[in-house]
């Protein structure tokens, strides 16, 4: 089953506003600009793998409201397979989003439908039809698990972004074939002080990492040691948002074409580099076309 790709994992509407400062305890601020699309880590995966060229199933929940046929339209609509996308009584997932005028971003999650821990019968289905099984952190960990079971019993490839971090995560580490973690996730899921450190100890509990460091590129370990390293390609950087998603949606991609690992860290190195220069997660996520011809440019 080379060339398709399973996504578990969120889906969320994302509500952002700006304002100039954050409000007090029990203050209300007036916001400037608010905007609403879709997000969560697991359908910015998605859509970035689908742009990448393969087949996409994503096996998702989005809530009984207007939020989750909006992001099942959306799917749809990118040509992401959502036989596996259930809609849930209740609410969809939903990110708070406040931006400060020229500085941090604070945000709140609430899981809602992502917060569905049962596998079906149709997410089985695709899981089995699937070369590679892709998964974040926005879904329960005992259906991560499940998953991973299911997809390394079927000979599948399993690939882990660690995020949000959460120590408890090690329980997956025995199930993951590729671990993608940002420096931060791999730091504090390792315990080590350091980003290379971090990648050698956790290269001993999986079979390979690809540790991400900005601008920096990004570092593979295997077996204890560090066997690679992944040039970033300078970019004028207007929004770093989903830098990481488009990074692993493209890497599984070509993976799932047959490419070697080392080809596709450069064709994710170049999707990271493209995706920070446009504004938004999923929506700055580069097409396959896109990809080969800013790798023939560079
Ligand atoms: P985010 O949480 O914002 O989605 P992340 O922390 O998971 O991102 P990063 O390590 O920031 O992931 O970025 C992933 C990859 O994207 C990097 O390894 C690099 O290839 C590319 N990238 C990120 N930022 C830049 C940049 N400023 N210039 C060029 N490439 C970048």
């Amino acid at each position: 089953h080379l060339g398709s790709v399973a996504v578990l994992g969120s889906a969320n509407m994302d509500l952002v506003t700006q304002q100039p400062r954050l409000p007090l305890p029990g203050e209300t601020i007036a916001g400037s600009t608010f905007t609403t699309g879709p997000g969560g880590k697991g359908l910015n995966q998605a859509v970035a793998a689908r742009r990448a060229g393969v087949e996409v199933t994503f096996i998702g929940a989005v809530g009984s409201d207007g939020f989750g046929s909006e992001l099942r339209s959306f799917l749809d609509h990118e040509g992401v397979g959502t036989d596996t996308l259930r809609t849930i009584e209740g609410p969809t997932g939903i990110a708070i989003v406040s931006v400060v005028d020229g500085g941090e971003n604070s945000i709140v999650i609430v899981a809602g439908a992502n917060g569905a821990d049962d596998i079906s019968a149709a997410d089985e289905a695709g899981i089995r039809s699937s070369s590679l099984l892709v998964a974040q952190l926005e879904r329960p960990l005992t259906l991560i698990e499940k998953a991973f079971a299911l997809a390394k019993d079927g000979g599948a490839t399993t690939v882990l972004t660690p995020a949000p971090v959460d120590a408890d995560a090690v329980r997956l580490l025995p199930f993951t074939d590729i671990l993608v973690p940002n420096e931060t996730e791999a730091i504090e899921l390792s315990g080590e002080g350091d980003a290379q450190s971090a990648a050698r100890a956790l290269s001993r509990q999986v079979g390979i990492v690809v540790t991400t460091l900005g601008a920096k590129g990004a570092i593979v370990a295997t077996g204890g040691e560090i066997v690679a390293t992944v040039a970033a390609h300078p970019a004028d950087a207007v929004d770093t948002t989903g830098a990481g998603d488009t990074f692993v949606g493209a890497m599984v991609a070509a993976l799932a074409r047959g490419d070697e690992l080392s080809a596709a860290l450069a064709a994710a190195s170049a999707a990271g580099a493209i995706a920070v220069t446009r504004f938004g997660a999923a929506p700055a996520a580069p097409t396959r076309e896109e990809i080969d011809a800013f790798l023939a440019e560079a």
